[in-house]
């Protein structure tokens, strides 16, 4: 059995289509998986049943929702300045499962810098204010996202100095140190758990 992990970028937003805009791409794929009876499940499930422990009912199609890079959009609906009123993510699934009555998780990964954060914020959103994270422990409390880790600085090329050791940007395979890969990996969570209260005591329901 394979199982698709779907990922979007809810700050992608250039226009109010299918291929312009991440969250109406949310709003028609949620449909679709309601359309084709696909079994949403969350990443700890994913996990889990990759580690073997937990069975899946292999007569059902499953698929795992996580969103990149994380920004406020995820959870909190926006006013776009010139794209208009944007439903979250958080918001389109709450109506989903309002609606269809199905369970539906999603995962969202988020940078821990905040460092890093604020010049994105200026170098790939026009210097809209939503890369913060003051949303994180509402939405890790919310049973419809979790938040983890998506490294400490993205390697990100508008970054002046990444944490890679010869300062090299684009692409996480040039993490292949001890030290790099501590920052990344487990200095990015240790931070990003510090934000939030009670990580992970609330481990997402899973219906299956
Ligand atoms: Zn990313």
């Amino acid at each position: 059995m394979k199982i698709p992990v779907l990922t979007y970028h809810a700050n992608n937003i250039t226009g109010n289509d299918y291929h312009t805009n991440d969250l109406v791409a949310l709003k028609y794929d949620l449909q679709l998986f309601d359309k084709l009876n696909l079994t949403v499940i969350s990443t700890h499930t994913l996990i889990k049943w990759l580690n073997k422990e937990v069975n899946l009912d292999t007569s059902n199609n499953y698929l795992v929702l996580t969103f990149d890079d994380g920004t406020e959009l995820d959870l909190w609906d926006w006013q776009h300045p010139y794209q208009g009123f944007q439903k979250s993510a958080f918001t389109l699934m709450q109506e989903f499962k309002q609606t269809t009555g199905r369970y539906i998780h999603a995962t969202s990964f988020v940078i821990a810098s905040p460092e890093t954060r604020a010049i994105l914020e200026k170098t790939c959103l026009a210097g809209h204010k939503i890369w913060g994270d003051s949303w994180w422990q509402e939405a890790e409390e919310s049973s419809i996202l979790s938040i983890e880790n998506h490294s400490w600085d993205h390697l990100h090329h508008t970054i002046e100095n990444v944490y890679q050791k010869d300062n090299i940007k684009g692409d996480f395979s040039v993490i292949d140190t001890q030290d790099d890969a501590m920052k990344q990996i487990i200095d990015a969570s240790s931070y990003i758990n510090s934000q939030i209260k009670n990580k992970h005591t609330k481990e997402a329901n899973q219906t299956s």
